[in-house]
């Protein structure tokens, strides 16, 4: 599995100017270095790219696809045990055992049955699975995500599982609205991270505490999602280039 050296050169390149921007939008908005965590999305990439970004240092993996992730993880695990791994696509009921037992992060939760299958699944030698709850923010212009108003009954079936552990909030806006009202969805995300803390707080008050993460930003539009304060922001494109149009969109 070595790498091609141009390809590597250009994986380099992308990698520290993404890495450059994070740095940049935190510092623009006043937000500490280190305050936002990057999840290289490998989707559509092999094991030898995942690998190639390991190399550079990177940790924190994501996949859209159980079936094409688990082959992939396999290899990379040989190598390289220490990565972290993330699920970020759709959940088939079918697919939970799959992505309780390999994935340390789902970011992507959106229905109270799959969170309790994730929870009755996820192997006790392993710790708690972290989740964050995807939530539409987008009204009628977008299928994935629970409403807003079934987040907060979603989070407390979350948080009285003792095998899972609730993190926080995803989102993918929907594509091509400007800036403002992008910022305006990103802005509604934090605001309902807020409310769903302070709505714990009195029976849950450790698991509000441990409320800290706000998936939101992709390659595209990651500065404005920290500035609307991301703390995972979710990267494909702009670290392994573009993906083949029939694999991009969603399955
Ligand atoms: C593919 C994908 C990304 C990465 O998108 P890019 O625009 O390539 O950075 C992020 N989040 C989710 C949920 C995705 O499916």
């Amino acid at each position: 599995m070595n790498g091609d050296p141009i390809r590597d050169e250009a994986l380099q390149a992308n990698y520290a100017r993404v890495l450059a921007r994070i740095d940049e939008a935190c510092r623009r908005s006043g937000r500490p270095a280190g305050s936002v965590r990057l999840v290289a999305v490998s989707k559509t990439f092999g094991a030898e790219r995942v690998l190639a970004l390991a190399g550079l240092g990177q940790r924190a993996f994501g996949e859209n696809y159980v079936q094409e992730a688990l082959g992939k993880m396999a290899l990379c695990r040989e190598r390289r045990p220490d990565l972290s791994w993330h699920f970020i696509g759709p959940i088939q009921s079918n697919k939970t055992r799959q992505i309780a037992e390999q994935f340390d992060w789902v970011h992507s939760v959106e229905r109270e049955k799959v969170a309790v299958r994730l929870g009755e699944q996820r192997p006790a030698r392993l710790g708690p699975l972290d989740c964050c709850i995807q939530v539409n923010v987008s009204g009628e212009a977008s299928k994935s995500g629970c409403a807003p108003e079934a987040a907060l009954a979603l989070a407390r079936a979350i948080v009285a599982h003792p095998r899972l552990r609730l993190r926080g909030l995803m989102a993918i806006p929907e594509p091509g609205m400007g800036e403002a009202v992008l910022r305006g969805r990103f802005a509604t995300l934090r605001r309902m991270l807020e409310e769903i803390r302070e709505a714990l707080s009195s029976d849950w008050p450790t698991a509000a505490r441990a409320l800290d993460a706000l998936s939101m930003g992709m390659s595209a539009d990651l500065e404005v999602a920290i500035d609307e304060g991301a703390t995972l922001v979710r990267v494909g494109s702009a670290l392994f280039g573009s993906r083949p149009a029939a694999v991009a969109r969603d399955r």
